[in-house]
């Protein structure tokens, strides 16, 4: 979905994640408390807004609002939903500021056709054309998401053919990223675009409940075994007849997963297309000891993403792993709205050292990441702070030196300091005594092990080589890290 947001910090961020389940018998169950369990599993996809829908006798019911899943829903909320036989939810990253709460997901239209409740993960590259295009033919937004857009799009589709034929018939006009769960009164309609940029993939309770969602993390959380992920293309229906594929836009075009799914978006204990979110960042940790190797006493990673990649450097290394920082993970929106002024406290309360492991130590942190810098100084600081004797900075991913338009929050070049500064500058800008990154060369071998586990398997890289796999704005671009 769409609306970036300013640099509020200097972290990577995933738009949205998605979540469904349908009952193939049509029985209703506590579809709400379900979709409420598999967007707690999903929360590190989006901590901005959340939303649940349900159907339940011909009739949707929605609540979304800004905030973590425990925020916007409790006992009392939950309890307000009917049992229904099918629900879609969604947690949502997004801007800051009053949109917030209008960009929240699900999004429901009501029109003459049917109502339908629509999850969106993934941004479109043609989302202005569209809206300009739909606006002249009089439809009304009431959000500045390219996921309505995809609501309107397909609704137009649906005046004159079914739901099922109606999103077939939007997919091609659709350009760019979407994994979607969409919703009618009597069916669940799961969809990935062509790319397959953003992962889905679905699975079954013993009680034949069928679960959609972004990650395989959220299947285990509501206790479905995992069944595939979705093809690149592919539309899957769940309705009274059954499960039911349909692959007319299969191998349309090159398949193209978002290689930061493994490096930084999903979490560790996901399986995506065949290969495991932890094995992939303990490989990236090894392939960069092996480049950037250092005389250190301790590896320390940074909270989440980060510790794997630490534990694959350390292994490789032999230089022992250490927990040399700790994470709050009790931070809530309500809690961070208050402070946006004093950023500097934001990381404290976030991220604290643990002197034990760090005082008189020279140390390798690994993160993920470094996107606009700011929080990497000050988590170097930290540890100087804590009396770390060294701080080598590694990287885990190739350098970022080009936006992304399938679904993360960075727009434009001149946020991203690798883009703006030399390898140089930056080890002097975050205050570290060395600095290295994940070769670009390493994170296409690591791409290339990932990929040979799975029969067609291919990789974004965009946002580090440039290489778009769609047309996009850009027309100029830079490399300075070869
Ligand atoms: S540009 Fe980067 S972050 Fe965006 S989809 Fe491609 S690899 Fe992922």
């Amino acid at each position: 979905m769409n609306s970036y947001r300013p640099a509020a910090d200097s972290g990577l961020h995933e738009a949205c994640g998605v979540f469904a389940a349908y009952s193939s018998q049509q029985q209703d169950f506590n579809a709400a408390s379900m979709a409420y369990y598999g967007l707690y599993a999903l929360q590190h996809r989006g901590q901005e807004a959340c939303g649940i829908a349900v159907a339940s006798a011909g009739a949707i019911r929605c609540h979304k609002d800004s905030g973590l899943v425990s925020e916007v829903f409790n006992s009392r909320e939950l309890a307000q939903y009917p049992p229904g036989n099918i629900t879609v939810g969604h947690v949502r990253y997004g801007t800051t500021g009053s949109s917030e709460r209008s960009n929240a997901q699900p999004i429901v239209v009501r029109h003459t056709r049917g109502a339908m409740a629509l999850s969106h993960n993934g941004n479109l590259v043609n989302a202005s054309e569209l809206r300009q295009q739909l606006e002249m033919n009089g439809s009304i937004f009431h959000s500045s998401t390219d996921s309505e857009i995809i609501a309107h799009v397909i609704n137009q589709e649906a005046l004159h053919h079914d739901i099922e034929e109606a999103v077939s018939r939007a997919m091609p006009r659709l350009h760019g990223a979407y994994a979607l769960a969409i919703m009618t009164e009597s069916k669940l309609i799961a969809v990935r675009d062509a790319h397959g940029f953003r992962p889905l993939c679905y699975g079954r309770t013993a009680e034949g409940i069928y679960v959609v969602a972004s990650e395989s993390c959220a299947l285990d959380a509501v206790g479905a075994t995992f069944i595939r992920d979705l093809l690149p293309g592919e539309i899957l229906i769940f309705d009274s007849k059954g499960v039911h594929t349909r692959r007319e836009h299969c191998n349309s075009q090159p398949h193209r997963l978002c290689v930061f799914e493994f490096i930084y978006f999903a979490r560790p204990d996901s399986i995506i297309e065949g290969s495991s979110v932890h094995e992939a960042r303990l490989r990236a940790g090894a392939f960069l000891a092996q480049q950037h190797p250092v005389e250190a006493d301790v590896v320390i990673g940074v909270p989440d993403s980060g510790i794997d990649a630490a534990i694959g450097y350390a292994r490789a290394s032999g230089i022992p792993f250490g927990n040399g920082l700790l994470k709050n993970k009790y931070i809530g929106r309500t809690f961070i709205s208050p402070t946006q002024s004093d950023r500097e406290d934001k990381v404290r309360i976030k991220l604290n050292p643990v002197p034990s492991t760090i005082r008189n130590k020279r140390v390798v942190m690994v993160d993920d990441s470094i996107v606009r810098g700011t929080t990497c100084a000050r988590i170097v600081r930290l540890l100087r702070e804590a009396g770390a004797k060294e701080v080598h900075m590694r990287v885990s991913a190739p350098p970022f030196l080009y936006p992304c338009f399938y679904g993360t929050d960075i727009d434009s070049s001149e946020s991203l300091i690798a883009y703006q500064h030399t390898l140089e500058e930056i080890r002097q800008i975050i205050g570290a005594d060395s600095l290295g990154y994940l070769s670009l060369e390493n994170a296409q071998h690591l791409a290339q092990e990932i990929a040979d586990k799975h029969a067609d398997g291919g990789f974004c890289t965009a946002c580090f080589s440039g290489d778009y796999p769609t047309a996009t704005p850009l027309e100029t671009s830079k490399i300075r890290f070869e």
